[in-house]
Formats: C-alpha cells, structure tokens, sequence
C-alpha cells in the first residue's frame, strides 16, 4: 500500500521520528531551506493529508492555504497560540495537542523558579564562587515561602498542578480566572489587580495568543508591589515586558523567576545581569520523559485519524 503522505513542519523525538518515517512517507519541511520550502509545498502541497509541529515550529495560515488536502495538524505542545487552529476549524480539520503529560512538569518549573528566586539561589551560588563566604561570612537573609500568598492567574492543569504544590510548601492559594470554578478551594478574584495587590507572588498559566496579550499589564506588575515577586511559565505575551523590566529595574519588584519571553530566543539584556532574576530557556516541559510522551501522542494521534478511530488528544 502506498504511504501516506506527511509533511513535518517542526521534527519529533528520534525514537517518534522513527515510527514516523517508517509509518509514512515524510517531507522534511523543517529541513528546507526557505527555496525549497516553496518548491516542496508547489510539487507535493496537494498530496499532504497530514501535518506534524510543535509549538516551535507552529503552522501557518499561509501554509495551511496550499495544503489543499490536509486532514489533521498534530502539535507536540498545550500552547495553541502559534498554529492557525481558527482555519483549520473553518475547513473541518482537526488540531490536536499535548494537553495532561507536561503538566506535572511545567508546574515543578514554576516551584523551581518561585524557589529560585524567593530564596535566593543563585546569589547563593555566587556567594560561594565569588569568595564571599570566606571574606564576609554568612550571606545576607532571604525570604521565606512558607505562609505566603500565591496569585495563579488562569487555573487550569498546570495552574492546579501549581497550586497544589505551593499548598505543600504551606503557601495560601488565590487565583483569577474568567470566572470562579466551584470544586477549588482557593479564593477567587474577579479583578486582576486586586489577586496582584493582595498577594505576595503572582504566577500565570494562561495560554497565550490575542486574548490573553498584555493581560499581565503595568497596572498588574505595580499592584504586586516592591516585596512582591513574579513567575512565568505562561508565556511572555500575557506580560507588559518593557514594564517588568523597569519595575525590577526601579526596585518596584523584588524579583521575577521567567521562562518565557516576548520575543523568544532573545531576552531583555537589562534581565541578565539582574542578580533578583532567575530565567529559563523556555524548557518548562524539557524532560526526556515528557518530550517522549508528547512525541507519542503526535504518533497515536495520526494512528488514529488514520484507522479512522477517535483522536486521543483534539483541541
Ligand atoms: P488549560 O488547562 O487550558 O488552562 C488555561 C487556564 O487559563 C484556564 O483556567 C483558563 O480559564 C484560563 N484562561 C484562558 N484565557 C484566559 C483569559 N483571557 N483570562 C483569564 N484566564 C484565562 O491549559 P494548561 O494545560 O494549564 O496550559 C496553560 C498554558 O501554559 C498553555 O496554554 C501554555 O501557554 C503554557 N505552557 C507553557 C509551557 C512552557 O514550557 N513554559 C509548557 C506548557 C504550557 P477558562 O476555564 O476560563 O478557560
């Protein structure tokens, strides 16, 4: 039988690519130069029944627009902002994503980050490196965790996840969302600024894209306060960067733990040499376990829209 035609806009895991390439025949469309892409898409557009992404990679209107026969766009990812979900809604194909096997990870992130930069890890590290323990002695105190207020702003897996990791570390919960959800046992907050002013560290996980952009808004960062402390696993889009960097700057923020960033690879140089900043590559779900699990579910995905069975995983 002859294979069915798949165009690989951003790779999978080798072990997933493995299947992939023996399941299918693939088009290395991530591995064409920007020539080639065109001429890749004008020979062999109409033969694609199928795209594989991620949230790297994304997936274009206008590739979407010359793949006339696509059945299903699969992304390694939760995060939908960077894939045209509406035009492929609107021609009946479905998306699916990697929603549940990243949450765990992505909420030790945000504790990691939280952690990091309330208790001050990476002073600490220089404090020993840079001889300052054998010439001043004891570094200077930081701040507990315990009995703070923790703000999640969007409480969905990963803000939940979160949520209840920061109880076992003996931190109060409050959260904003859309609307308040009746099985939570966290204080709701219908205005943003009010969750930012009363608590002592905010945290997003929404996702991204045009709804959610600048939602975390100067007025936001300011209502957290020169005490209080900022994290994001979100995405940087959600966040008035240019504003984050200033108030940390003026000292109108204690600190800000980051994995994501505005315009991602590249981060506010002033972030760098901030000693109260810890930042992250945009790897809050970079395990090899999770990453294969994600790979997975792109594979049993196509498996099953091809064996004309339910989806695992549709948006
Ligand atoms: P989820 O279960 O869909 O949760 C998203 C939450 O955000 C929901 O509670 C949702 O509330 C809320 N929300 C959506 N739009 C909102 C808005 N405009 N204002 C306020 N709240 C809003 O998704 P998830 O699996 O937890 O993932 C959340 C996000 O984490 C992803 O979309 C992605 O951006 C980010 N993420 C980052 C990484 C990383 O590597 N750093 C990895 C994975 C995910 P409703 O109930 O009202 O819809």
């Amino acid at each position: 039988m002859d294979k069915i035609d798949v165009m690989v806009v951003w790779p999978n895991r080798p072990e997933q690519m493995k299947i992939l390439e023996h399941t299918y025949r693939l088009h290395r469309y991530d591995q064409a130069s920007a020539a080639e892409k065109d001429v890749m898409v004008r020979e062999i557009g109409a033969r694609i029944r199928a795209v594989v992404t991620t949230h790297g990679g994304g997936f274009e209107q206008s590739l979407l627009d010359r793949l006339p026969n696509l059945e299903i766009v699969t992304s390694a990812s939760v995060g939908l902002d960077t894939l045209c979900v509406d035009g492929c809604k609107a021609r009946g194909i479905p998306v699916t994503n990697t929603p549940d096997v990243l949450t765990d990870d992505v909420a030790d992130m945000a504790m990691m980050l939280l952690l990091a930069t309330v208790r001050r890890l990476l002073p600490g590290v220089n404090w020993i490196s840079s001889g300052d323990w054998q010439s001043k002695g004891m570094m200077p105190l930081n701040t507990a965790i315990r009995g703070k207020k923790l703000g999640i702003v969007g409480l969905g897996r990963i803000g939940k996840a979160i949520a209840r990791r920061a109880e076992a570390f003996g931190m109060e919960v409050c959260y904003y969302g859309r609307k308040p959800q009746a099985d939570v046992p966290y204080r709701y907050f219908d205005d943003l600024c009010a969750l930012a002013e009363a608590v002592d560290i905010l945290a997003p996980a929404v996702p991204g894209g045009p709804e959610t952009e600048g939602l975390i808004s100067r007025d936001v960062l300011e209502a957290i306060g020169p005490q209080g402390y900022f994290i994001n696993i979100a995405r940087g889009s959600a966040v008035d960067e240019s504003a984050l960097v200033e108030l940390l700057q003026q000292g109108r923020l204690a600190g800000a733990g980051l994995d994501v960033f505005v315009n991602e690879p590249h981060v506010p140089a002033a972030l760098l040499s901030m000693s109260n900043v810890v930042l992250q590559p945009h790897c809050a779900s970079g395990t090899v376990e999770t990453r294969a699990a994600m790979a997975q579910l792109v594979v049993d995905n196509l498996a099953a829209h091809f064996a004309g069975k339910p989806l695992l995983t549709p948006v």
